[in-house]
Order: C-alpha cells, then structure tokens, then sequence
C-alpha cells in the first residue's frame, strides 16, 4: 500500500537549474550599489555552480542606480526619465556583476527582455533557445525587463513575475526571489502583530491570494500581489518557488542553512508541465514523418526536415503542429520552428541544405525535442 510522505520543502542544494530574483531595494542603498553584499552573492552562485546547479539572475536596480546616476528627483518619475534611468543604469548594473562573478571564473551574460518576448511563441522559443545556448556554455545570464523601451502597457512592470516567466521559459526547477519581507504572510507583518508566516504552500488558494494585499511602494516594483501571482506561475510551470529576505550576507547560503522563508511547491516537475502547455494547444497542421523518423522521434530525438515526407495545413514559426507517421498515424506534436511554406520547401532535405534553399540558416531541427510530446 503506498503511504503519504510529508511534504518536503525545496533544497536549494539540490537544484538542477535555479533562477534568482534579487529585488532593487537589496542592491542599491541612499549610499549607491551595495557591493560587498553582491559580492557576498556572487561567492552563493559560485558555490551553487560547483555543485553543479545553473544558475540564472534576474535583477532588478537599472532605475534606482540610473537615477541617481542623473541627478533625478527623489520620488514617481515621469515614463521618459525611468526610460532613461535604466538606459544609464542598466550598464552600471551589469558590469557590478561581471566584475563580482567574473573573480570566480564565471562569464556573465545580459539578456534584457520585454513582455512580448515571452508573450509571443515564435519569440518565446527564441529566447528560451538563446538561454539554452549560454547555460550550454556555461555564463550566468542576468536577466532584466528591457526598461529602455518597454512602456507601460507593454511591460512586465516588476520583475517578480518577470522571473516566474524566466523559470518556466528555460524549464527552471527552483526560483528564490530575495526580498525585503522572509516570506509570505497571513496579513501584512509590519502593520498586523497576529499575522503568521506560512514555511510551505502547496495550494495557492483564492483565500490564501487575498491575503496578499496591495503592492507597494518604493525601490521596487513588486508586493506580495506581484509575487504570490509569481509563485503560480512558477508552480504551473514544475518550478517551486522561495521568498526569502535578501538584505543579510550570503542570501542564499543563509536559505540552505533553513533561514526563514517560504516555500511554494512545484505541481509536477517542468517538463512534465511543458508537455501539458503544448499538449493542451490546438495544432495548426500535420507534418508527416517516415519510418526513419519515426524511429528517432521515439528513441527521443529532434524532428529534422530529412525525415519529413509531407507537410498540412498553414502554420506559422512557433505554432503547434501535429507529427504523424506514414500511414498517418498521430505520434504527437510540437511547436515547429519553421512555417509551413519552408517546412515544405526543406522536408526531405539535410540540416545542411537549409540555407542554400530558405537563403538563411535557421535552426538545424524543424521540431526540437525539448518542445515536442510523443
Ligand atoms: N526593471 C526595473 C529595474 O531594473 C525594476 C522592476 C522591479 O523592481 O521589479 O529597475
């Protein structure tokens, strides 16, 4: 008979590939960046990476350091000057940790990223290759909301949400986002003495979500609001998710030595949540595979154009498409990366042919194996 084991809180020591979300207040004070505490940081993602965890850093603070930077009033900025804080900022924020990392031996990248990005497929599967592609290779990407042009209505706004996103884009299975409060609470903990902070969540209810109160102001964008709708994200996605206070040295070792904290458990694990995304779209047309193919596809392999024999419907790069084999059979589906007019024009041919007849080089698969369900 089997028995009900007692829910587990994350470890962070034994993630596989962990997203961190470091909140402006925490690294940029009245006296400017805080550099001893990112440097204590930078010494957390050197240690998690020799356990062999990826890791990836989604940071907030391009305003607050360009702002000072400019000279600009204390207070509500007008879009234009935020626009061009964080154009001035962002720089002085990313070299602050290329100049951390960089001491343990680690290439930094920066990636800056708006809501369409994610939002759109064909541009969501671009960036979750390109991340792919520096985890490959070994970079620490720091990760922000492309604030420069981002305006209101087509922003993110908070990187909370923004890192829930990230995590489920590159398939994360722990998200920690550093904070100013050591968890999630019944009421708001500064104004109610009585309020309680919950160690694990397993269940984001309605009555748990209301407890979450308004955002509020100041540094940073995000409340709880912001992060209890970033914790289901991340938990529909297979990736559990931490708010832990950032402010103290060394954030994240302090969160493997049980600092206070909580802790919203993944429903399933993210590939098991991918496959549920992709099978729960309707497909735009068929691509029919030989036996050869079909072979490959099972053993786990990508779909290259090689093995595909004929090509249905209208889809564009990104949408769904059913994978059927010679007789017809459905074997699965997946987001193909290619349209339906130069999947025609490639099917039977190699990889290497494709930019001699498209006049570009794309991707080497027309369906990769990470964004298929067989
Ligand atoms: N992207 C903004 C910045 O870097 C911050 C957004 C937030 O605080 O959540 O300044």
């Amino acid at each position: 008979m089997a028995t009900l084991m007692p829910l587990q809180a994350p470890d962070i020591r034994s993630a596989k590939r962990l997203v961190v979300k470091i909140g402006s207040a925490l690294l940029v004070d009245g006296e400017g960046l805080r550099r001893q505490w990112l440097s204590a940081l930078a010494l957390d993602v050197a240690e998690a990476r020799t356990r062999g965890t990826q890791v990836i850093l989604v940071s907030s603070g391009s305003i607050a350091l360009g702002r000072r930077v400019l000279h600009l009033p204390p207070g509500p900025l007008a879009l234009e000057q935020s626009q061009a804080a964080a154009a001035v900022g962002q720089i002085r924020l990313a070299r602050a940790y290329e100049e951390v990392l960089a001491p343990h031996g680690i290439t930094t990248a920066q990636v800056l990223v708006t809501l369409e990005d994610t939002e759109d497929r064909r541009r969501y599967l671009n960036s979750r290759a390109t991340m792919e592609t520096l985890l490959g290779l070994g970079t620490v990407p720091i990760v922000n909301e492309n604030d420069t042009v981002a305006t209101d209505e087509i922003r993110f706004g908070d990187n909370d949400r923004l890192a829930a996103q990230i995590a489920v884009t590159v398939g994360a299975d722990q998200l920690v986002l550093l904070s100013d409060v050591d968890g999630f609470y019944s009421a708001n903990p500064k104004e109610d003495p009585t309020a309680q902070r919950f160690d694990l969540v397993e269940t984001i209810t309605p009555a748990l979500e209301a407890m979450a109160g308004d955002p509020v102001s100041g540094l940073s964008k995000g409340g709880m609001k912001t992060k209890i709708m970033a914790a289901k994200t991340a938990v529909a996605g297979g990736c559990a998710m931490a708010i832990t206070e950032g402010s103290a040295m060394r954030p994240l070792k302090a969160l493997e030595q049980g600092a206070a904290r909580t802790w919203f458990v993944a429903q399933g694990d993210p590939q098991a949540a991918r496959k549920r995304w992709i099978n729960a779209m309707k497909p735009r047309g068929t691509i029919r595979v030989d036996a050869g193919a079909v072979q490959a596809l099972q053993a786990g392999k990508s779909l290259l154009p090689a093995g595909v024999v004929a090509v249905e419907g209208n889809f564009g790069r990104g949408d769904p498409v059913e994978i059927a084999g010679p007789m017809g059979e459905v074997l699965g589906r997946g987001l193909t990366r290619y349209t339906a007019v130069e999947a025609v024009q490639i099917a039977g041919h190699r990889s290497a042919e494709i930019v001699a007849i498209l006049g570009y080089s794309g991707r080497a698969a027309l369906i990769h194996r990470d964004d298929m369900v067989i």
